[in-house]
């Protein structure tokens, strides 16, 4: 009987855990569409790398359920994406995006980026709720950047790229996100119409230790700037991290040393650096 124990325990443990994948696919479905006030937006800074001058705010969806608590977006999100319950998150964060930041002339000069899945370009709509919601939100396309990740745009398909180019037409920035990590990588680059390159965290993680994370990122930079792309690190934690990236050029950094994600008020009341012209 006790070598059925490992197996029983297996299957109560993934019982568990489709129930709760079940639970949260449900109440996020509900939140969206009867309580959103569960959900709430936070931004977190990216600014100048050498000078620390807010550019851009990251929109960060945050979730806090009435008996769950609060739950990840590293959670919600990839149980999201397999269904079209992520067009509803992301037409939702978009849009609550967009009227919070326009709302608010003193960031009129502050880029909003807005994360979208590979399941959101492909819907067929994309591109109309992209136009509708900067004219509903007064928001200026022009400040408005899509964080896509590498790995979404594979395969990178025709229909695909002229969505992208479609999107650069009004305006928008495309960033790629979490670069380096994917398949397609600078080989691919020159085809892409992105204007930012964000490299993973992973790159930040190693300088300190691997010498050579160093090397790759002055490499990365180099090739990127010679196409007119500018670079962000992402999850810069440390001054000595900001001084190294800084050094070896990249444009812009984000990270818990310059700032965590927060709410919009919080952004506007404690951060002294936004740009005033
Ligand atoms: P991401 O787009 O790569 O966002 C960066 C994540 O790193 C965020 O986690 C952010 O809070 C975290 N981060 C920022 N700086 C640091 C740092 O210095 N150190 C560390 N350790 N972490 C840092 P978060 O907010 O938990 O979001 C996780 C992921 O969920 C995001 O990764 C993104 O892929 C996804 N996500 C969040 N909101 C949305 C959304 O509205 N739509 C979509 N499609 N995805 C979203
Ligand atoms: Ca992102
Ligand atoms: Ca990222």
């Amino acid at each position: 009987k006790a070598s059925r124990e490992p197996y029983v325990q297996f299957r109560t443990q993934h019982r568990e855990e489709l129930q709760r994948r079940q639970r949260i696919e449900e109440e996020l479905r509900r939140a969206l569409d009867t309580d959103p006030s569960q959900l709430e937006i936070h931004y977190q800074p990216i600014v100048s790398a050498d000078s620390g001058t807010l550019v851009a705010l990251e929109a960060l969806l945050r979730w806090t359920h009435p008996d769950l608590g609060s739950v990840p977006p590293t959670e919600f999100i990839p149980l999201a994406e397999q269904s079209t319950l992520i067009d509803k998150v992301g037409a939702h964060v978009l849009a609550t995006a967009c009227a919070e930041v326009a709302a608010n002339p003193q960031l009129r000069q502050v880029m909003l980026c807005v994360n979208a899945s590979r399941r959101e370009l492909t819907n067929g709509e994309f591109l109309r709720r992209l136009s509708e919601t900067c004219e509903q939100t007064g928001m200026d396309p022009h400040s408005l950047c899509l964080e896509i990740t590498e790995s979404a745009l594979a395969p990178l398909d025709g229909g695909l790229l002229a969505l992208l180019r479609h999107i650069r037409a009004l305006g928008i920035q495309i960033s790629l996100d979490d670069f380096g990590t994917g398949a397609s990588s600078l080989s691919e680059l020159y085809r892409l119409p992105v204007g930012i390159l964000k490299t993973a965290k992973a790159f930040v993680d190693a300088l300190e230790e691997h010498p050579s994370a160093r090397t790759i990122l002055s490499g990365i930079v180099d090739v990127a700037h010679a196409m007119g792309v500018r670079v962000t690190a992402e999850g810069v934690e440390t001054a000595s991290q900001a001084a190294t990236i800084a050094a070896v050029g990249c444009d812009l950094a984000q990270g818990y040393h310059f700032g965590r994600p927060k709410p919009l008020v919080e952004i506007l009341t404690e951060d002294p650096v936004i740009p005033s012209t």
